[in-house]
């Protein structure tokens, strides 16, 4: 599916590496998601193999394997993402918004402390940023307030959609700080008094995820627990600038795992003498969707490359996530066009990547919100002002 070899310019060791994560994922993972993602539930045992692949925290010198490009980083995205968009998201959860959130804003001690504990699952993470008032209006709408009381930060409110929550051992909150009105965020142990969760069930995407409505209902941390690096939403924005490029390359994944189900389902399947895919029609499809996903790999190549050249913009990271999950609905929907009616029964995986990939739609920023950010970027004036 990588139909002009851009994975040709990584490293030895990092195809070394999305060899082993790509085994691990036709082994391991995809024989388990059918049961799993009918039963609404995450298979809990396949974390520690999931750690031990090196895909938590590799962009983190306190975290990672061995130094990577940030293009091998988002291959991993992609590479899980082509097997089972809950799973990878699992581990855009743990990796991209948690241990980013501690990466790009917590001090040197809070990095070395939680870091190698995220990454090997010892500890596991959530992140939560969206509240069941305010998703996109995630900056001014924030509702959840901090107020500090000698040595600590007394937290109040609610949040919503927070995936890996129900099996959190830690959650970054981010909160108002009742002083001076800005976002900080902070390391919460679900252990502590006055938290509670509860699993948002009946999903009709991404159904392995397990998403929590959190309360927070005086919960006490010390001040060692808020990100010393984090003083306003722009820091938020500063982890979600990374993160968002990440979900442009897993839904580069879910567009190759459909299409690479449609292929398959397409020569096996015959009509009219021959198989689907010798019609015409069917193979026009077929290429207007490897079209799609070679133009994304080469969007999110880009984006990559500029990140480890130090050139990534919020506006450049917003573009990638708005166009490819935009072309990843087109090519899921023509992939279950061209399975017919089998195509809306999970047997054949691409009813799977349909339902999915409306979820990577609208997480980290929906089409509107990161259109906006490329909006003011193109005009110079903010829509959200
Ligand atoms: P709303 O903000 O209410 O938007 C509804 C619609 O209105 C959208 O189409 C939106 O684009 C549009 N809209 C809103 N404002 C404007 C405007 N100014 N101009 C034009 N259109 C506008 N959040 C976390 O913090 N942590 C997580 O781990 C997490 N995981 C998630 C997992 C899943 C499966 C899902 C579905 C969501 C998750 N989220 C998480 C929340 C997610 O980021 C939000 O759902 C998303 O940001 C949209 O917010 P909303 O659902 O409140 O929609």
């Amino acid at each position: 599916s990588d139909f002009y070899g851009f994975a040709h310019d990584l490293t030895a060791a990092e195809q070394a590496s999305l060899a082993e994560i790509r085994e691990f994922m036709e082994t391991r993972v995809r024989p388990e998601i059918d049961e799993h993602w009918h039963a609404d539930a995450f298979p809990m045992h396949l974390i520690p193999g999931i750690a031990a692949l090196g895909v938590i925290g590799p962009a983190w010198a306190e975290s990672a394997r061995f130094e990577s490009s940030a293009v091998y980083r988002g291959w991993i995205a992609l590479e899980m993402s082509r097997v089972d968009a809950s799973v990878s998201t699992f581990a855009a959860v743990q990796n991209g918004l948690v241990c980013g959130s501690i990466g790009v804003a917590g001090s040197p001690e809070q990095r070395a402390e939680w870091l190698p504990r995220l990454a090997d699952c010892s500890v596991i993470g959530a992140f939560g940023l969206t509240e069941p008032r305010s998703g996109s209006d995630a900056s001014k709408g924030l509702a959840t307030t901090a107020r500090r009381d000698g040595d600590e930060w007394v937290l109040d409110g609610e949040k919503r959609w927070i995936g890996n929550a129900t099996h959190a051992d830690v959650v970054v909150v981010w909160a108002r700080d009742d002083a001076d009105g800005e976002v900080k965020g902070f390391i919460v142990p679900t252990s502590s008094e006055g938290y509670s969760v509860s699993k948002i069930e009946r999903k009709i995407s991404l159904r392995m995820v397990q998403n929590g409505h959190i309360v927070l209902d005086g919960v006490r941390v010390p001040e060692s627990m808020r990100l010393q690096g984090a003083s306003s939403f722009r820091d938020t924005a500063r982890v979600l600038r990374l993160t968002r490029a990440e979900v442009a390359w897993s839904a580069v994944g879910v567009m190759v795992g459909a299409y690479e189900a449609a292929v398959r389902y397409t020569t096996e399947r015959t009509q009219f003498g021959k198989p689907i895919a010798a019609h015409q029609l069917v193979q026009d499809l077929l290429a207007k969707s490897l079209g799609h996903i070679t133009a994304s790999i080469a969007l999110c190549v880009q984006v990559s490359r500029m990140l480890d050249e130090g050139r990534q913009g919020d506006a450049h990271s917003a573009l990638a996530k708005a166009y490819t999950t935009a072309r990843m609905r087109e090519v899921v929907a023509w992939c279950r066009e061209v399975c017919g009616g089998n195509g809306i029964v999970t047997d054949f995986d691409v009813a799977r990547f349909f339902v999915d990939a409306e979820a990577l739609y609208t997480y980290e920023g929906t089409a509107q919100m990161n259109s906006l950010i490329v909006g003011k970027a193109i005009t110079g004036a903010s829509a959200f002002a």
